[in-house]
């Protein structure tokens, strides 16, 4: 493939990209959206791994000789298969920590392409400020890659559970990053100055060494709360790593592509900040869910008597209300009740019942977790609402159904300025005639922290797994 091919291919697939991300950005075109993600990926990978570029007066094959080719084939199967085993083993409510570890092999490739760049020594730099841009490229993407390799991997390990959420707060934690990015400020001195490649080295590995600290450290430092705006915070850094891999290859698509991802996951982590209320340069600067006042010292303790409710009698009062709101949760995730949940809504609906969703900007563990999972079950997309757009109409409604939520429907966020959550925007369930949580036992959410609506005297507790209460919700309703 000549390597003005080459470039046709890389334009295409740019220009499918873009319709991607534009098709994601609506659950009705998601799956065209996919679909171009598919082949302009298709169409990159096959423009590189056959395609010819441009080396002074003639071409040369992008991946080089018989036995290069051979290399990446059998990468490809063997990452492909690894993928594919991911994809279809990979649980739904572990998708967060999959995309996480995902990223974290975004970061380490940056980090590995730096220093094979690095010790390539067959590239010939025509003057000595191309050859100092090579170097800052390379400095600068080994750090990038490493702060996003070990901040995912921290990022997963706290999505999984196997790393406590609470964050670690070093004393003097800004001081020890201030003096890291100085280090890291004169080390690059050092890097651009060496006259060998082993003379290089040696800075190079202190920065990458720092740089793979301070990604451990910054994940460590952010709280439970605030980790759905890390999730997309190292998105973007996974963006801009495989853009400063772009660089160091002289790969303009992947360059686009990197831009792409890291500009968009940017966008969505300030999405998120406002979300959650939250300035986004303290959620960087970590210490959020750590509050020392009342509240959350008192933890999940439950403070109060709560009343429970039957699957019959909740089938009964929400077959009875004229409007219903369902407010889905992780715990729709873990139990899987998606389709019993469109189950429900589809008989509500058919006995007159106004039936919406409203859906936190936070709920599950990853943007857009509720979406998928209710567009999955094939819930009509024009009765799932934004937060925003239904928070009002609580008090107009006569049953708000909690299933598996409990983060973003606590008062406290409101009530409480001690809370960790304090501030954060939160479908007020309470306001409705009778609110209904639906969970297995008074145990917090992702917060750590209690709800003080499990005490309200509107709200009744539905106490067992999403799945099975629901299906027996909907079993009374096809009785009656
Ligand atoms: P929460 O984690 O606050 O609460 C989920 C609730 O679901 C739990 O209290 C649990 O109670 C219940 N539950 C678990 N399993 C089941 C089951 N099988 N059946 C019924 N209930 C079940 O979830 P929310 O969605 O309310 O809030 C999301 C939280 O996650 C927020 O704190 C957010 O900041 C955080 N987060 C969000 C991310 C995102 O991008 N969306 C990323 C990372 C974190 P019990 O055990 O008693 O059943």
């Amino acid at each position: 493939m000549s390597s003005s091919l080459v470039t046709v291919s890389y334009i295409g697939a740019t220009i499918l990209f873009i319709l991607s991300l534009g098709g994601l950005s609506n659950p009705e075109t998601a799956k065209r959206g996919n679909w171009y993600g598919i082949i302009g990926m298709a169409i990159a990978v096959l423009a590189t791994v056959f395609g010819w570029r441009v080396v002074g007066a003639g071409e040369i094959p992008i991946v080089y000789g018989a036995s290069g080719l051979v290399i990446i084939i059998l990468a490809m199967v063997i990452g492909g298969a690894v993928g594919l085993y991911a994809a279809k083993t990979v649980q739904m409510t572990q998708m967060p920590e999959l995309v996480a570890i995902m990223h974290s092999l975004v970061g380490f490739a940056a980090c590995a392409i730096g220093f094979a760049s690095y010790i390539d020594t067959s590239t010939v730099f025509a003057t000595h400020a191309e050859h100092v841009i090579h170097l800052v490229e390379i400095y600068v993407g080994i750090l990038i890659g490493a702060v996003t390799f070990t901040g995912s991997v921290v990022a997963f390990g706290k999505l999984s559970g196997r790393i406590d959420g609470k964050p670690l707060l070093l004393p003097a934690r800004h001081w020890i990053n201030l003096a890291g990015l100085i280090v890291v400020i004169i080390f690059g001195k050092f890097f651009l100055g060496a006259e060998t490649i082993a003379g290089g080295m040696f800075p190079l590995i202190v920065m990458t060494i720092i740089s793979l600290a301070f990604g451990v450290h910054m994940v460590m430092a952010i709280g439970g709360a605030d980790m759905p705006v890390v999730i997309s915070m190292l998105n973007s850094y996974s963006g801009w790593a495989a853009a400063a891999t772009g660089f160091m290859l002289s790969n303009d698509l992947l360059i686009v592509v990197g831009a792409l991802v890291g500009s968009s996951g940017a966008i969505l982590s300030y999405i998120m900040c406002r979300a959650m209320n939250r300035n986004f340069i303290s959620v960087i600067a970590g210490g959020f869910g750590t509050t020392s006042t009342s509240s959350s010292s008192a933890a999940a303790a439950p403070a109060g008597d709560v009343k429970s409710i039957s699957a019959a009698e909740t089938a009964e009062m929400l077959s009875e209300g004229k409007s219903v709101i369902i407010v889905p949760g992780y715990g729709m995730a873990v139990a899987q009740a998606q389709h019993a949940v469109f189950e429900m809504t589809k008989i509500l609906r058919e006995k007159g019942v106004n039936v919406r969703f409203g859906i936190h900007p936070v709920a599950g563990r990853m943007p857009g977790h509720m979406n998928v999972l209710l567009a999955e079950a094939k819930v009509p997309y024009d009765i799932v609402c934004e937060m925003d757009e239904l928070n009002d109409d609580f008090p107009a409604t006569d049953v708000a159904m909690v299933i598996g939520a409990n983060d973003i429907v606590n008062p406290a966020a409101q009530d409480d300025p001690g809370s960790p959550i304090a501030g954060m925007p939160v479908l007020e369930v309470w306001k409705a005639k009778h609110s209904i949580v639906m969970k297995r036992s008074m145990a917090s959410g992702y917060a750590g922290i209690d709800n003080p609506l499990f005490y309200k005297d509107n709200n009744l507790m539905l106490f067992g797994d999403a799945k099975k209460m629901l299906d027996e919700v909907v079993a009374t309703l096809k009785a009656k």
